[in-house]
């Protein structure tokens, strides 16, 4: 039996160890050859063990089978697997090299355990050579120390990563900057195993840092620059500002200074040239009074160069009459030109505006000073301004030119003219006089106003100054006193036509352009008042020849104006009327559009008298004069004396209230600048001791710049007389007070008084 059994189990074995050769697919003749091992039922019992074991044979047959199976499956399994992995490892190790960058791994010492290509790149290592190498191998040594540095330990925080970034040299020989980052690697007991990581080409990124962070320092630098310009800027102006407020003061001071003994220079001369004197000490005193007045001039000159430079000169934007201004340049200068005998005329193109835009002060500064110099520089002929407008491609321009038949000017010294302190030799100085101011004044102004100035010239033939400046409409609806009164000569004389029989061609040529100003028909020369008017027409007839003009029989309608010098006027014939020379374009108006004291030719002579009759009534009147200084004390009351005045006098504000209250003057000539009490100070509490505010205070200062006057004004003062004093302008600010006064009394005097 226990051979039965063994031979069973040996069976079995033999079976099993067939079946497991034969594989899982002779499961069927396993069982089979089972069946045929199998003892019959007859012999069960005997064959009992040796069945055991063939079924325990078949059983470990059948399992055999199965772990066979088993087995190929994992096998089959793991091919699939590697090969998954490896097409994994191809498509990680395509796209790795696609992105460029080289990605690795290392083990705790920071060596290569896995590279991929890229780093041949880098390195010039393939991934090969690499492994096993410390990633930091591809560094020079103080770089790969510090890369070693910090891949020895793994970074603290989980989840923390190493950055590292340098620049070094690739194997193509360009600098590089690369960017490595690392995180670490832990085992499945989340012990740190190594690093993980990548490196990446950031050259061009840290190119655009590096440009982005020079163009941000040079911004900054450039702000930085920028404030400091303006840091620098604002102290310039501020030093500027300074600077400019103390020149304008130093300017002040010295304008007062000087004015100051210029005072008592030109007021003693003054008095002293009506005091008798023999012929010699006549020309003496007159030197003296010449040359303080040129000093005088001087000194304005000055002032004014040191205003424009300073900038503090601001134009005016007014309306204004530019023939009233030629009118006053002309009343101006017509004592000098008739000194030298010289024909002054302006002939003012009937097309400029009556009123134009501009800065009547200033524009007049410029044509006195050309005018001025043309009479200077002129010994015998003429001096002619023009104005016209010319229309130009742009804006219309205000043409202005003065010529003169004088010494005239050397072509080579045309061009510096117009600097400052530049005269064209020094001896015209000497025999001239002069800054060499005047012009360089002028072009500034001109320029200022935004135009330009220029000048022709033949020597021993005369010159010719133009200037031009933008013409501006003046603002809408303005009209003058003038221009009404131009109006109304039009409407009276719309019929008219005029004949000018003058024989001074530029004299005759003004007098036809402002009759054609005002609208009339002109016909000029020899026996134009003689040629019979137009059917139906009154006449104007304007001639130098009055008596000629008076023998003529005229129509009864006619008007017979004479042009000759103001001593003449008293010979004229009845009903000659009576135009000054040089013919003012005002004066003209007056006498074919006369006011208030209509008919009267001689109106000039009749506001004359009205000054003299002004100041007859101020005999009456009880003046007081204040002033600190001696000298100044005595020019005033010489020249009151000359006016057939006296006055009582005080040195200062304080003694002048004093003299005041005990005095009640009716006019009070008052110096501004006084130790103890200003003029102001002194006129500003004389009118509330008063209270009614009659007293006429006149202000006496040698403070002549912009704005003195309306300081005066504001302190309470009725009028302001600068120093030096003059006769007439002493004269003229006593008239207008003796008016003042007449017409405070009479608004104060009770109702029904007589
Ligand atoms: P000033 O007349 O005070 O010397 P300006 O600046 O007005 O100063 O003139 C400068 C110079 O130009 C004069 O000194 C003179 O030599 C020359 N000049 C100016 N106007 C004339 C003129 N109309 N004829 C001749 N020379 C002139």
């Amino acid at each position: 039996m226990r051979l039965l059994a063994g031979a069973g189990i040996l069976a079995g074995m033999l079976l099993v160890a067939f079946l497991f050769l034969q594989g899982g697919a002779l499961d069927a003749s396993a069982t089979e050859a089972a069946r045929r091992l199998l003892p019959a039922r007859s012999d069960w019992s005997a064959a009992a063990p040796g069945a055991v074991a063939a079924c325990l044979t078949l059983l470990f047959a059948l399992l055999a089978g199965r772990v066979l199976r088993a087995v190929r499956a994992i096998e089959a399994e793991e091919v699939a697997t590697r090969r998954r992995l490896a097409a994994e490892r191809e498509r990680f190790e395509n796209l790795a090299r696609l992105t460029g960058d080289w990605l690795w791994e290392a083990d705790r010492q920071g060596r290569y355990t896995f590279v991929t290509g890229a780093v041949a790149t880098y390195t010039g290592r393939s991934p090969a050579q690499c492994l096993g190498f410390p990633v930091s191998s591809f560094l020079p040594p103080e770089g790969a120390l510090e890369l070693d540095g910090l891949l020895a330990t793994p970074p603290a925080p989980p989840g923390a990563h190493v950055e590292y970034q340098t620049w070094c040299a690739q194997p193509d020989g360009r600098e590089a900057c690369l960017a490595l980052t690392a995180g670490p690697l832990r085992d499945r007991q989340g012990h740190w195993s190594g690093w993980q990581g990548i490196c990446r080409d950031v050259t061009e990124a840290a190119h655009d840092r590096e440009a982005l962070r020079l163009a941000k320092e040079e911004a900054e630098d450039a702000a930085l620059d920028l404030e400091r310009a303006a840091t620098r800027a604002n102290e310039m102006a501020v030093a500027a500002e300074a600077a400019s407020t103390a020149k304008s003061a130093f300017l002040a001071t010295m304008s007062h200074e000087i004015r100051t003994p210029m005072n008592g220079v030109i007021g003693m001369a003054a008095l002293l040239l009506e005091t008798g004197l023999d012929a010699r000490q006549q020309e003496y005193a007159q030197v003296i009074q010449t040359s303080a007045e040129n000093l005088l001039l001087l000194l304005n000159d000055i002032l004014d160069v040191s205003k424009i430079e300073a900038g503090r000169v601001d134009l005016e934007e007014i309306d204004c009459d530019p023939r009233e201004l030629a009118d006053s340049v002309l009343e101006l200068l017509a004592v000098k030109a008739q000194e030298k005998n010289l024909t002054l005329a302006a002939v003012i193109d009937p097309d400029v505006p009556a009123l134009i835009r501009g800065d009547p002060t200033r524009l007049r500064q410029v044509l006195i000073n050309l005018v001025g110099n043309a009479l200077k520089f002129t010994a015998a002929g003429e001096v002619v301004i023009r104005m016209g407008v010319d229309v130009g491609e742009a804006e219309p321009d205000l043409q202005v030119a003065v010529a003169d038949t004088g010494i005239g000017i050397r072509q080579d010294r045309l061009d510096t003219l117009f600097e400052a302190f530049t005269q064209v030799d020094t001896s015209t100085t000497r025999v001239y006089g002069g800054t060499g101011l005047g012009l360089a004044i002028s072009r500034r102004l001109v320029e200022m106003m935004g135009g330009s100035i220029g000048v022709t010239s033949r020597p021993g033939e005369g010159s010719t100054f133009r200037f031009r400046i933008p013409l501006r409409a003046a603002a809408g609806g303005a009209t003058s006193p003038r221009s009404v009164a131009a109006d109304r000569a039009r409407a009276i004389w719309r019929d008219a036509e005029a004949a000018i029989e003058v024989a001074n061609a530029a004299t005759a040529a003004a007098i036809a352009a402002h009759l054609s100003t005002l609208g009339l028909r002109c016909r000029a020369g020899d026996g134009a008042a003689c040629a019979p008017p137009a059917v139906g027409r009154r006449r104007i007839v304007v001639t130098d020849d009055p008596a000629a003009a008076a023998g003529r029989t005229t129509m009864p309608d006619d008007l017979i104006l004479a042009c000759v010098p103001a001593r003449e006027w008293a010979a004229l014939p009845p009903g000659v009327g009576a135009l000054t020379v040089p013919v003012r374009f005002g004066q003209l108006v007056d006498r074919l559009a006369p006011v208030g004291k209509a008919g009267d030719v001689a109106g000039f002579a009749a506001d004359v008298a009205a000054t003299v009759a002004d100041l007859l009534d101020l005999a009456e009147a009880k003046i007081l004069l204040v002033d600190d200084n001696l000298i100044n004390r005595k020019v005033a009351l010489g020249l009151l004396g000359r006016l057939g005045l006296s006055a009582d006098v005080a040195v200062d504000g304080r003694e002048a209230l004093a003299a005041f209250k005990r005095g009640r003057h009716d006019i009070i000539l008052m110096d501004c600048m006084m130790p103890m009490m200003d003029g102001y100070e002194a006129t500003r509490r004389l009118r509330r001791l008063e209270g009614g505010g009659r007293v006429v205070v006149v202000a006496m200062t040698a403070n002549a710049l912009e704005g003195d006057r309306k300081r005066c004004l504001e302190a309470g003062m009725d009028d302001y007389l600068p120093k030096p004093l003059r006769r007439e302008a002493l004269a003229a600010a006593l008239a207008a007070g003796a008016d003042r006064l007449r017409a405070r009394d009479a608004a104060t005097e009770p109702a029904g008084a007589t």
